[in-house]
């Protein structure tokens, strides 16, 4: 449907309108009602499943009382310079650091004053992280997140989510100024009368067409994302003239486990797994990060790799929830010799006991790494194995945003009453899939979300206080 005209006809109104109910459009909903305006959630699905609640929901943050109670001192300053390190400098620096400073009292705010249960996860560090810095649920999954923000949505009187509500379109004043949203519920379209939207609708991972123009070497590759992220939010945005930014820019991963689809949590590689080949041969340095060498696995044999590990890193990942599935699935598979487990993955015995020898000796100092892995750990038998494919998570680019997560125009001036966070919004991921840092998602997605609901509750206030003097 796109952009419609403002005819002054409407079905209902609501202060803010917020399309999507993922991370920042939950995060959104809570700032603006706890600010005490009215809040209406579109949901496009009936039983959502969007990318915040298949993620690890893990949400860095530098700075907060929970890393300084795990006897950690670390100024943001570190955390940004970690993030523009990944992305190699190409990310705005004043937006990069102020959504970390952002992050510090996200987190604590989500703990405080929505009822987020975190717990602060220090005894694994993610490809990039010079630091501990991530806070999760207990269960370290999205789920769990998900459901306590819905939870929090669901106990205020001010807001409300409606699934199976999509919204089709933007409705504009003569101005260029947004004033609604067109939204098909069920068999109804509907227009809702809106002083703020905030575009919550993630990007365009679940939209071949725009993967294919603007992301093409995930064109075909499993995405493991929520279907609904199709990018209409960010293709609304470029028809009323707004800039966009890192249209090319992506978070692949390299662990999938296949044919199952189950995240094999990258923890399995940096804690000293490796991965190889049909041919049993490694084929490049897993640590350069798990996006970017999803290209790598996606470049073998059939596109599938398989993580080679012990029983010490399968310990470790026994902690995540995804990877216990993967277990009770039988994806993974335990062989006490090196022989064995070649033949449990249906794999040749001999290359596969080759490269493990020559991994050894790599771990044991005895010469460098081949593809410059700077960390190989000694594994010891039992081995475990299990074949992945690359995917596509989620796409990084999008809508330039300025502090207040206002959709910016190229000259910078913001579209009237629109907001855009999570992956509707230009990221601090730079371009392709190497600039992601873990964590960037719902970085983005929560942190611009709490900017933008906060935004919008203010400018409505003062808008309504100045109409009462
Ligand atoms: C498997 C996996 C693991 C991940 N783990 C992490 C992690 O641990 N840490 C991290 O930082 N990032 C992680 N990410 C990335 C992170 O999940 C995303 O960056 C983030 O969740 C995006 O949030 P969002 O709110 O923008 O989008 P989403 O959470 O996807 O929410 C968007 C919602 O909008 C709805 N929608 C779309 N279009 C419309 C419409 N027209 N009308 C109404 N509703 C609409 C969708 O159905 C969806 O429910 C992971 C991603 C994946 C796939």
């Amino acid at each position: 449907m796109g952009i419609e005209r403002d005819t002054g006809s409407w079905s209902f109104d609501s202060d803010v309108v917020v399309i999507g109910s993922g991370g920042c459009g939950l995060t959104a909903a809570i700032a603006a009602a706890q600010q005490g305006v009215e809040v209406i959630v579109l949901e496009k699905q009936q039983r959502p499943w969007s990318n915040t609640a298949r993620s690890g929901g893990m949400i860095p943050a530098a700075a907060t009382r929970f890393q300084r109670a795990a006897g950690i001192r670390e100024p943001v300053d570190d955390f940004v310079a970690d993030i523009m390190r990944k992305n190699h400098g190409a990310s705005d620096p004043a937006m990069t650091r102020h959504l970390a400073h952002t992050a510090t009292q996200l987190v604590e705010w989500l703990v405080d004053a929505v009822g987020v249960e975190l717990v602060f996860i220090d005894d694994f560090k993610y490809p990039g992280h010079t630091e501990f810095r991530m806070h999760a649920p207990p269960s370290r999954t999205g789920a769990a997140l998900v459901s306590d923000l819905r939870r929090s949505v669901a106990s205020h009187p001010l807001a409300e989510i409606v699934n199976d509500a999509a919204a089709t379109g933007l409705v504009v004043d003569g101005e260029g100024g947004v004033t609604g949203v067109i939204v098909q519920h069920g068999s109804q379209t509907e227009r809702v009368r809106a002083r703020k939207v905030i575009l919550a609708c993630n990007g365009f991972a679940g939209n071949p067409e725009m993967v294919a123009q603007y992301c093409p070497a995930m064109s075909g590759a499993l995405y493991f994302g929520g279907e609904g992220n199709t990018g209409e939010g960010i293709l609304w945005g470029m028809e009323l003239g707004a800039a966009t930014a890192y249209m090319d820019a992506y978070q692949a991963h390299a662990s999938v486990a296949t044919p199952h689809g189950i995240l094999i949590t990258y923890a399995v590689v940096m804690e000293g797994g490796f991965q190889i080949n049909a041919h049993g041969r490694r084929f490049g340095n897993e640590w350069s990060g798990y996006s970017e060498h999803a290209l790598a696995v996606l470049d073998q044999p059939g596109a599938t790799a398989w993580n080679i590990y012990d029983a010490r890193v399968h310990r470790l990942a026994l902690q995540f929830e995804d990877y216990q599935q993967a277990v009770s699935v039988n994806a993974i598979h335990q062989a006490a010799t090196v022989e064995e487990l070649a033949a449990a993955l249906k794999l040749p015995a001999a290359p596969l006991a080759q490269t493990l020898q020559e991994y050894n000796a790599v771990a044991a100092g005895e010469h460098s790494d081949p593809f410059g892995r700077p960390d190989c750990r000694k594994l010891a038998a039992p081995f475990y194995g299990v074949k992945v494919t690359g995917a596509l998570f989620h796409t990084q680019g999008g809508l330039v945003v300025d502090f207040d997560a206002r959709v910016a125009k190229p000259d910078g001036r913001p579209i009237p009453n629109l907001s855009a966070g999570g992956g509707v919004a230009a990221g601090v991921s730079g371009h392709g899939p190497g600039g992601y840092l873990s964590g960037n998602g719902l970085l983005t997605a929560l942190g611009y979300g709490y900017l933008a609901g906060r935004h919008a509750a203010v400018s409505i206030r003062q808008a309504q206080e100045n109409t009462h003097l």
